[in-house]
């Protein structure tokens, strides 16, 4: 007993300085670790909320284009994804203190109350989950899956061309810019070449052209007449088109439902990260945390009784 303790002093007071610093690192950074953990598996039932949202509306074929459905389909995603982050917070922290199924049980008295099966905690954390996804810069529709005849969820910025053309070596530097900072319009992978994809398809507007009034199209055959026109911001057909940067596979997939006349939905990406601020990825942790600062009042409850500390 006596050599172990010996030999314990002996390795304690032999390490470098380097291994000191080491240590005390370590002993300033173990209380973070509780919340480490409960971020990371408030995240993830966050992500796992917004992707069950996601296939919702991939199974009902709502999409970011549909008109009402799309945006509110968004904004129960939100509050579900927060919802369900605030219940994986909850159980996490009775896992870490000891009230849980992974953790040490203590006295009843000195465990936390389980207040998190409640109606009205799974609405509040829904309702601050909505409010700070749309404080943070989100947007309700980009949480439904891609229409690929329709501007897509992941859409940031675009530029505008004058027709069906494809794009000029210039525009296509510029897409590839996009691309690469903002990802496909559709389903958000910055993989691969990038394309320059016509909003609205080429397609839709050469039949909606083709359905305008004859002498509507005689009209903007004329020199000069399209150009004057646009100009003036009166615009003789169709919506003017823009560029969006987009992948080869969304190409492929969408080239095919347009020329078929059908409604193709793509997922994308559940927490993708664009040219712009992306803190409303955060917008469910921060919800899911609220429960661990409601812990701190009984720290020193814990410590006295059931508290016996994690593996950190
Ligand atoms: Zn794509």
């Amino acid at each position: 007993m006596d050599s172990g303790r010996h030999f314990q002093h002996r390795h304690a007071t032999h390490l470098t300085p380097l291994e000191r610093r080491i240590n005390a690192v370590g002993e300033a950074l173990r209380p973070l670790v509780p919340y480490a953990i409960q971020t990371a598996v408030t995240m993830g039932a966050y992500s796992a909320g917004l992707a069950a949202a996601q296939t919702l509306g991939m199974a009902a074929r709502v999409s970011c284009a549909t008109p009402v459905l799309g945006p509110v389909g968004g904004l129960l995603g939100v509050g579900l994804a927060s919802a369900l982050a605030g219940q994986a917070s909850l159980l996490c922290r009775e896992s870490l203190h000891g009230g849980g199924r992974g953790g040490t049980p203590g006295p009843a008295a000195a465990r936390p109350a389980r207040r998190g099966w409640s109606a009205e905690t799974l609405l509040v954390d829904a309702a601050l989950g909505i409010a700070l996804f749309k404080l943070m810069g989100g947007r309700f529709r980009s949480v439904m899956p891609s229409d690929l005849s329709r501007v897509g969820a992941i859409a940031l910025e675009s530029m505008p061309t004058r027709g069906i053309e494809y794009a000029s070596r210039g525009k296509r530097r510029e897409l590839f810019r996009f691309f690469k900072r903002d990802g496909c319009h559709h389903c958000g992978t910055r993989r691969g070449d990038v394309i320059g994809d016509h909003m609205p398809p080429n397609k839709l507007v050469l039949d909606r052209v083709e359905a305008m009034p004859a002498a509507l199209r005689t009209l903007r055959r004329l020199p000069f007449v399209k150009e004057a026109s646009e100009a003036l911001g009166v615009h003789l057909g169709p919506t003017p088109q823009r560029y969006y940067p987009q992948c080869q596979p969304c190409a492929l997939k969408q080239a095919s439902a347009v020329k078929h006349g059908k409604t193709r939905l793509v997922f994308h990406q559940i927490l993708h990260s664009g040219g712009r601020s992306s803190a409303w990825h955060w917008a469910g942790v921060v919800t899911g945390l609220r429960h661990h600062s409601s812990e701190a009042g009984t720290r020193g409850q814990r410590r006295a009784g059931s508290w016996k500390g994690g593996p950190w």
